[in-house]
């Protein structure tokens, strides 16, 4: 394959397991019985809950309404009863308030034909509508409400929409499934998306560890009037990440602190494409997504599309359940995801991957002092210097680390995979912002 890219500085290459789950094609989950719905599915602020104990919600049902800009809307997955409104924990430690709903009923959409609407008559300002109606946000692990993303402000000019094509973490296939089982309807909300910025040009990133999805997109992209590029990337960690992406497809960098659009693009994930084309082609709100289960404790590792609220017990029974005793549930991917202790932690918009990890796969070795050996310099793709920032955190000196660029870390993992000594790097890049910003406030 010829002019394979990738970002310059550091990145790691963490073993990939796809083969998990990279040749399983995406069914539908079952749906429980009981699901609960977080307000907070999002970035920004949580919705405003609609609904109370005893009201009966149908199937897409606007249950939770956007508070303010920076926020999204939540639709019922299902038709049922809303048993109780409770407080929930996110995988991130925060707090929701979250609808519990009680499967019953017949579905409004589920099953049935879904008449296809015309949207190439719609105004930009109508598509965006749509786009915050049902609810829409990044599919990639942000969650930023995708109205805010595509709603490009009067006077910017994008050149390049970039998409996010790359799945870098180890065990993820959810976009990888989706690219080449949707291949049509991927090109279809890129039209969708083209009318809505008017970029220069549209270019997909795909790691070459997906050749499959890298040619049926490229003959797409030939077959289509977009002007449209596959650009296939080396497999290299974290190469998903907006700046890493950015800087492999297009050769630009985003300045520290800067968004993508001073560089005239914008970054979307492919299966956000793919919500943009059913929100505005059958009207049908982001409820429901695709789901990696996975992990070397998973009987029968799959793609699910799963019902926003499904507890993730249900998946993980689904699939099997365990063939050996975790060691760890991790939500998302094994590098950035976070470790989950409650069966019943629901999937939520921005839920990609559920992984069941032996003790063999995590094992967490003992921690020895720094031997200096730089690896951790060699590894961060922001071009930080990992011990240097840790040490400083570790002398309670924030505002140094913060001098010496901690505010740029993106929690990647990459210099705390890398580390001989097992030093907490990532844990203490975040634990040192938070003692930053709490030092700022008081
Ligand atoms: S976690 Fe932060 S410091 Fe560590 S490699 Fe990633 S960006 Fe660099
Ligand atoms: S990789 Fe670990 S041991 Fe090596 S310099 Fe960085 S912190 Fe020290």
């Amino acid at each position: 394959m010829k002019g394979i890219r990738t970002f310059s500085k550091g990145g790691i290459h963490p073993a990939g397991k796809k083969a998990l789950t990279s040749h399983k094609e995406i069914k539908n989950a079952m749906i429980p019985s009981v699901l609960v719905v977080p307000m907070q599915q999002h970035l920004g602020k949580p919705a405003k809950c609609l609904v109370e104990p005893g009201t009966e919600v149908r199937e897409g049902m606007l249950i939770g309404e956007a508070d303010g800009f920076i926020s999204a809307n939540v639709h019922s997955p299902i038709p049922g009863t809303v048993k109780t409104i409770k407080d929930i924990y996110l995988p991130n430690g925060m707090i929701s308030k979250a609808v519990e709903i009680e499967f019953k009923g017949e579905f409004d959409r589920s099953g049935k034909v879904q008449e296809k609407h015309e949207w190439k008559n719609l105004s930009v300002k109508e598509l965006i509508s749509l786009i915050s109606e049902f609810g829409l946000v990044g599919l990639g692990g942000a969650t930023f409400p995708a109205h805010v993303k595509f709603g490009v402000p009067p006077g910017k000019v994008v050149e390049t929409l970039v998409i996010n094509g790359v799945e870098c973490e180890p065990y993820l296939t959810a976009d990888h499934r989706l690219m080449i089982e949707r291949t049509a309807d991927i090109i279809e909300g890129l039209r969708i998306l083209n009318k809505m910025i008017n970029p220069g040009k549209i270019a997909i990133g795909i790691e070459v560890n997906k050749p499959d999805a890298i040619e049926l997109l490229s003959k797409a992209a030939e077959a289509c009037e977009l002007n449209l590029e596959v650009v296939p990337l080396k497999v290299k960690y974290p190469q998903g990440d907006e700046k890493q992406l950015l800087q492999a497809v297009t050769g630009r960098e985003v300045p520290s602190g800067a968004l993508p659009l001073e560089i005239g693009a914008v970054v979307s994930n492919i299966g956000t494409v793919f919500s943009v084309y059913e929100a505005v082609v059958y009207r049908k709100p982001l409820m429901e997504r695709v789901v990696t289960v996975s992990g070397d404790c998973i009987v029968n590792p799959a793609n699910l599309k799963a019902r926003v609220g499904t507890p993730i017990s249900s998946l993980i029974h689904e699939c099997g359940g365990f063939k050996k005793e975790p060691a760890k549930i991790v939500m998302g991917g094994p590098m950035m995801g976070f470790s989950i202790f409650d069966m019943d932690t629901p999937v939520s918009k921005g839920t990609s991957g559920i992984l069941v990890l032996s003790a063999k796969e995590v094992a967490a070795a003992r921690q020895t002092t720094c031997l200096e050996c730089g690896r951790c310099v060699s590894a961060c793709p922001m071009g930080l210097n990992p011990t240097r920032l840790f040490k400083w955190i570790d002398h309670l000196e924030y505002g140094k680390s913060v001098e010496e660029g901690l505010l740029d870390c993106k929690e990647c993992g990459s210099c705390g995979y890398s580390c001989p000594a097992h030093i907490p790097l990532v844990q203490g890049m975040k634990l040192g912002k938070n003692m930053y910003r709490k030092q700022k406030v008081s």
